[in-house]
């Protein structure tokens, strides 16, 4: 190849409408498990953090397992840094789902090493915490409101559903919606937006036939017009059961049946070609027997609607 072609090849690559689409795809949101599963193993709970490429400003979606998490991703080389220090520094608030104990147990046991930080909520799970756990029978009371005396080391952000909040000490806002997860019990969604960027993560939730609720058809018609325009980068929504868990022991929970119930709904107004790759991660596997392998089984079975399933691990990084 002579020097012209040489030239010829470099300009046809980075002017080439295929480089800028390359470019178009590039990742916005980087995610790190930190626990991904529904029970039992208590080193391995519901928490994922996320920050946008290229910065160390993460936002903790809910907290089951924090410190060994972090550790394994210290391991990873995800982070160039301590565990203390990645806890400490680059955890800049929690988003608290709801307050069972697989989601926030890793955030009271650690709180004593943590630094100042935010934790936000909707009232039902906010006062869980104010008035369950950091009460001094409980555990020293490390916030800013509840029994007395309060250490304010973390403070509560009591949202509003449905109303943008900015994420202090992040480039973040988010909205939360309610879920319903065992009626009359609740859970949360979090819709996280970084410009005109989206990740939506839920909580626990059942579906909304067998809770009696319109909460999941509410959360679809405010994400369609995000999906339909590429805004929405990834859905992180529990399956917890496999499709032979009887409906009266669900506890407010999803199976792949449910799961592709609800995209049925979801596709209903997207239309089925926008959720086509459209990436769903599964949460909150209950690792009883071989439950885990009949779920991923059983969604790959239904996955009529040819959804880009993924299945986090702990400490493995995730792009969208
Ligand atoms: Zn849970
Ligand atoms: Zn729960």
């Amino acid at each position: 190849m002579n020097f012209y072609c040489r030239i010829c090849c470099v300009i046809v690559l980075f002017y080439s409408p295929y480089a800028w689409s390359q470019k178009a795809v590039q990742s916005i949101f980087k995610v790190i498990p930190l626990g991904v599963k529904g029970g039992s193993d208590e080193s391995n709970l519901s928490a994922y953090m996320l920050a946008v490429e290229g910065t160390n400003e993460y936002i903790c979606l809910d907290a089951g397992t924090l410190n060994y998490g972090i550790q394994k991703a210290v391991a990873a080389k995800l982070f160039n840094d301590s565990a203390s220090s990645v806890l400490k520094n680059f955890v800049k608030a929690y988003l608290i789902s709801h307050p069972h104990l697989d989601h926030v147990s890793g955030l009271i046991i650690n709180s004593p090493d943590d630094s100042p930080k935010s934790i936000y909520g909707l009232p039902h799970c906010i006062n869980v915490l104010k008035d369950k756990y950091f009460t001094w029978q409980n555990w020293a009371n490390f916030a800013d409101d509840g029994e007395k005396p309060v250490l304010k080391k973390y403070h509560y952000t009591i949202l509003t559903a449905a109303t943008e909040t900015a994420i202090e000490n992040t480039s973040f806002s988010i909205r939360a919606f309610a879920l319903s997860h065992g009626n009359p019990y609740q859970s949360t969604a979090f819709l996280v937006r970084y410009e005109e960027n989206y990740l939506l993560y839920l909580g626990d939730t059942g579906a909304d036939t067998l809770e009696k609720a319109n909460n999941l058809q509410l959360l679809w018609n405010e994400i369609s017009p995000l999906i339909k325009t590429k805004k929405l980068k990834a859905v992180f929504i529990e399956v917890s059961y496999p499709d032979e868990q009887p409906y009266n022991q669900l506890f407010g929970h999803l199976t792949p049946a449910l799961l592709m119930q609800e995209m049925d709904a979801l596709a209903k107004i997207t239309g089925t070609g926008a959720l086509a790759g459209f990436s769903i991660v599964i949460t909150h596997m209950k690792p009883s027997g071989s439950h885990e392998a009949i779920i991923k089984k059983q969604l790959g079975v239904s996955n009529k609607l040819h959804l880009k399933l993924i299945f986090p691990e702990q400490a493995k990084l995730l792009k969208f």
